[in-house]
């Protein structure tokens, strides 16, 4: 068992640190959070600096890394700025489904302008009526002789409103059973590259959190497609879904963990600096022993999220298995608990924890929705549940865990 990171990762760590403190200056963050604007300039920096697929083939300009290597810049990023660091990130984490299952063209078209900071993505899975619950889409694909024709309504959808292209799930198959004849369909957003009918995007205002990413809402009207933007297999949409997820929700758990460690040394600083009754309020017992639980806990969320993180680039094929089960542990987990540390860093702030200038209210506000997006936290108790029924007696001794 070997915890250290490799001479590789630790210059990636290293280098997302210096990036964030240069970039992520607070006139800009606070700007961009304001305005609810989305920092495409620091995005297209960070395509330039090679921050954006780490995970992708080296033929389009990725670095043909792993998921470790995301999740070290995506922890860093959200450290230093929880607003900037989930927008960056939510811009090009929807793309992954295009590198799981696009082929070499779809690699090259989507993917090679993602990496150099040009492009955003998008997903589309969620609906009005199909929440948690993604076993059947009312949005609905329709062959004819020259594409595809969407027709429906996408809801909570992020980036909506400056995404270069949007990764759809629809229903092709209207006669399927629950779960089946879906398909993932790409849609660009440049009404060039459509063949007919129109796409109305509205943008969804008033959210908690999570100000400088867009939430839109996507109509397709009669909205015809070419035939080569079919993502995967047909009938397989829900599926390649499936696949998506268990890599991007040890990610997005990175999100959470990145958001507390910074609310953690946030509070521990202000607990050594303030000053009550004489004494550095970290004195008082009542705070030391908050900060030490906030450590031990960034420390096991650490290690949990860099385990998911090393079993889906790592793990052998007999432990192939355990990676939802792993991805719904992380994905509940970190955040749930990051809530706890961050709301411990308000405590230790005292009144000043309540205003926007501090930052570690808004944590609070941008890690709620790590809860919910790529699966609720239910959702993810749910699965270990289900998992976990099925477990032989003693499956605590194997290797799995
Ligand atoms: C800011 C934001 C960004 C988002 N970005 C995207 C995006 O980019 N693309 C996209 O497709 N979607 C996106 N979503 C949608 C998100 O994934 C869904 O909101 C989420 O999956 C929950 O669906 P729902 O809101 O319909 O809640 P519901 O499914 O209606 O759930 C309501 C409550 O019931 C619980 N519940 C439901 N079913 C069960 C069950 N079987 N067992 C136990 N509890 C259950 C849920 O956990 C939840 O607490 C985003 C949402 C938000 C708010």
């Amino acid at each position: 068992m070997d915890f250290s990171l490799s001479k590789e990762q630790k210059d990636i760590k290293k280098a997302a640190a210096e990036f964030a403190r240069g970039e992520f200056q607070a006139d800009l963050i606070l700007e961009c959070e304001t305005n609810h604007r989305f920092p495409r300039e620091v995005f297209k920096q960070m395509g330039e600096l090679g921050f954006i697929g780490l995970d992708y083939p080296e033929a389009v300009g990725g670095g043909d890394l792993g998921v470790m290597e995301n999740v070290l810049v995506i922890e860093e990023f959200c450290k230093a700025d929880s607003g900037m660091g989930m927008a960056l990130h939510l811009a090009f984490l929807p793309a992954k489904i295009i590198k799981i299952f696009g082929t070499p063209a779809q690699h090259q078209k989507f993917l090679g302008p993602l990496v150099k900071g040009d492009w955003v993505s998008a997903v589309s899975f969620t609906e009005a009526d199909h929440g948690s619950d993604l076993t059947r889409m009312e949005t609905t694909l329709r062959e004819v002789a020259d594409g595809f024709v969407l027709n429906g309504a996408k809801v909570f959808t992020t980036n909506g409103l400056y995404a270069d292209f949007f990764i759809v799930l629809a229903q092709e198959d209207l006669d399927a059973r629950p779960g089946k004849g879906m398909t993932t369909i790409l849609v660009e957003r440049d009404p060039g590259s459509w063949l007919g009918g129109s796409l109305e995007i509205n943008e969804l205002t008033g959210k908690m959190g999570l100000h400088m990413a867009s939430s839109s809402e996507l109509v397709f009207h009669d909205l015809k497609v070419p035939k080569e933007n079919i993502l995967g297999e047909r009938g397989r949409g829900l599926l390649n879904v499936l696949d998506f997820l268990d890599e991007s929700r040890i990610e997005i758990g990175a999100q959470a963990l990145g958001i507390c460690e910074g609310a953690f040394l946030k509070a521990l600083r202000h607990a050594r600096d303030r000053k009550q009754f004489n004494r550095s309020i970290i004195d008082f017992q009542g705070i030391g022993h908050k900060v030490a639980r906030m450590w031990s806990q960034v420390q096991s969320l650490k290690w949990l999220t860099y385990y998911g993180a090393w079993l889906c680039d790592h793990g052998p094929e007999k432990l192939a298995g355990a990676i939802p089960m792993v991805t719904s542990t992380v994905k509940h987990h970190v955040p749930e608990t990051a809530k706890a540390i961050i709301d411990n860093a308000i405590t230790v702030f005292g009144g000043y924890g309540y205003f926007l200038d501090q930052e570690v209210e808004r944590r609070y506000r941008d890690n709620r929705i790590i809860e919910m997006y790529e699966g609720t936290v239910e959702i993810q108790l749910n699965n270990i549940v289900r998992i976990l029924k099925k477990m032989a007696p003693g499956f605590m001794e194997t290797e799995i865990l």
